[in-house]
């Protein structure tokens, strides 16, 4: 929907490190100071930012902040009630694939199916059962998935050799598989059992099992990742998991919203003056959209 609503697949020429590298570029040139690697351990609601870098506690003090951060988690860099935690409930299975595999339904070309958003198992029936099942703290079977392959919207994000070879990246979004799940003590075995899940789930659709597709690395392991919930909370500090900072909410202010401050006109505004948001958690954020962003500099620049 935000791609247009036109169903379209927009991918970044290069991945989404083109973005980064572009952003990094304008920055730079607009003469921004650019500190990366850096852990922020709090922040204080008249603009002191504590933060870690390469072993030493560093602090500044602006005049504005913009946390790029989920909600939740600024709350606890602000030292304030945290609220409910949000939960995120899916799992991401990526795959490196020697050719794109064959489907059970020989009339279509596996480019084409694969071209756009693939569901499987997703059926309205499929998908009640499986949030019943999730709801009753169990692991759906079939799992809902949705796969999308990159490389065929852009080969670019491989080798010149490896798009040569036929070879594909292949990745598989897991639905209703609730962060509650997940936990720190089973964490690896979970990330197994949802592996397992996922790949049955494809192989379903499929006129081969897709195991013996899998590329593999130097070490001879297959080239396959999977991501729980949890990895995504400890690697990103995405609060439960969830993949948008929180609950999506409807773009637009509602009646009796307060509306004076820039901040709040844009869908930026904190309890605080000086704090803004600019990540999906922002009002009218959410996704690859930047809107956050765009909105958060909107405020600065009225306020
Ligand atoms: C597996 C997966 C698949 C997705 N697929 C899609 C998709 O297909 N389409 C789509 O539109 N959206 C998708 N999303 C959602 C999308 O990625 C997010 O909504 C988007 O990245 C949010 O951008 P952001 O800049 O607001 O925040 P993020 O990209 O989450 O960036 C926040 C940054 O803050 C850093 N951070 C957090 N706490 C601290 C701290 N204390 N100190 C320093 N740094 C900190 C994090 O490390 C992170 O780099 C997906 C997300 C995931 C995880």
């Amino acid at each position: 929907m935000i791609g247009g609503e036109t169903g379209d697949w927009d991918v970044p020429v290069g991945g989404m490190g083109a973005v980064t590298s572009a952003l990094e570029d304008a920055a730079r040139s607009a003469g921004a100071t650019l500190i990366a690697g850096a852990d922020v351990a709090a922040v204080t609601p008249h603009g002191e930012v504590r933060y870690r870098h390469r072993d030493g506690e560093c602090v500044i003090q602006a005049t504005t902040i913009l946390a790029n951060v989920a909600p939740h988690v600024l709350a606890h860099l602000l030292g304030e009630v945290e609220g409910e935690r949000p939960e995120g409930a899916q799992v991401k299975v990526n795959l490196l694939l020697q050719r794109l595999p064959r489907l059970r339904d020989s009339a279509i070309d596996p480019a084409a199916a694969f071209g756009g958003t693939f569901h499987i198992n997703e059926s309205y029936s499929q998908l009640e059962a499986a949030h019943r099942a999730a709801s009753a703290g169990e692991l759906p079977s079939p799992l809902p998935a949705e796969i999308y392959c990159h490389s065929l919207t852009d080969p670019s994000i491989l080798s010149p050799e490896l798009v040569a070879s036929g070879a594909h990246t292949l990745t598989v979004f897991g639905l209703h598989t609730p962060n509650q799940l997940v936990s720190p003590q089973n964490n690896d075995a979970m990330r197994e059992l949802l592996t397992r899940a996922v790949l049955d789930s494809l192989n379903s659709v499929l006129a081969e099992p897709i195991e013996p597709l899998l590329m593999t690395d130097a070490a001879g392991r297959p080239c396959l990742e999977t991501k729980t919930t949890l990895d995504l909370d400890k690697a990103l500090h995405l609060p439960g998991g969830n993949i948008f900072h929180g609950e999506l909410s409807w773009p637009f202010a509602e009646d009796g919203d307060a509306l004076s401050r820039p901040a709040e006109r844009w869908g930026v505004a904190t309890a605080h003056d000086r704090i803004l948001l600019c990540g999906a958690g922002a009002r009218r954020g959410g996704g690859v959209s930047g809107i956050g962003g765009h909105n958060a500099a909107m405020a600065v620049l009225e306020g």
